[in-house]
């Protein structure tokens, strides 16, 4: 298979996007109205909670797509990472859809590192702590070590309706997040917004 992305960015001399021109709709914002039997209990009395959502599309066509992939929830930044943001991912029990996504932002398409974000295998190198997946019992300590391990300050990320929610197969994970980033999985260019909003720019 062709990467056109890469084709046309050597023709055109740019190789990487600022905010991809096509994202997959149903990781975006949802809106609409009426009953629905949502399995996760995401659209309660006509509201929308995108932490639950797993965007199964069983709400549609009540329930559209905004085309809004701008749905990460900030609750606190941290200025002093503007240079550089050092992820360590947990995996505490994911599909592997989240991985997958997340893998995606190294990628010369959207490059994390222009904006000074990079991965780290050890959380004491680690600015970040990224969870992914429900809250399997054996990880439970894993990453209390893993957060106690990191240098201050440190942020943590919940990543995707089941890290956040449980979603629909499990127990979310109970933390005092930073940002949480909606999805299932969130698409990319969500992922990377969010990062860059909870660096502090
Ligand atoms: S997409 Fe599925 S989980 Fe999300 S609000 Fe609609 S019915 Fe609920
Ligand atoms: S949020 Fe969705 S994609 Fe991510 S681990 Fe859970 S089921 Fe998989």
């Amino acid at each position: 298979m062709k990467n056109w992305w890469f084709i046309r960015g050597l023709k055109r001399g740019v190789i990487t996007e600022d905010k991809p021109r096509e994202i997959a709709p149903w990781s975006t914002e949802i809106s609409g109205s009426g009953e629905v039997n949502c399995p996760t209990g995401a659209i309660r009395d006509g509201k929308w909670e995108p932490g639950k959502c797993i965007f199964c599309r069983k709400c549609y066509p009540n329930y559209r797509p905004t085309l809004n992939p701008y749905i990460s929830t900030l609750h606190k930044s941290e200025k002093t990472f503007r240079r550089s943001f050092y992820l360590y991912v947990v995996d505490a029990g994911t599909c592997g859809g989240c991985n997958l996504e997340l893998k995606l932002i190294a990628s010369p398409q959207y490059d994390m590192t222009r904006f000074g974000i990079f991965f780290t295998n050890t959380p004491r190198h680690a600015d970040a702590l990224v969870l992914t997946g429900v809250l399997t019992e054996r990880m439970n300590d894993v990453i209390k070590e893993a957060y106690e391990a990191m240098p201050s300050p440190k942020v943590v990320i919940l990543l995707g309706a089941c890290a956040i929610s449980g979603g629909i197969i499990g127990k979310g994970i109970p933390s005092d997040a930073n940002i949480i980033v909606p999805g299932c999985p969130p698409n990319p260019f969500t992922i990377l917004d969010s990062l860059r909003k909870v660096k502090g720019g």
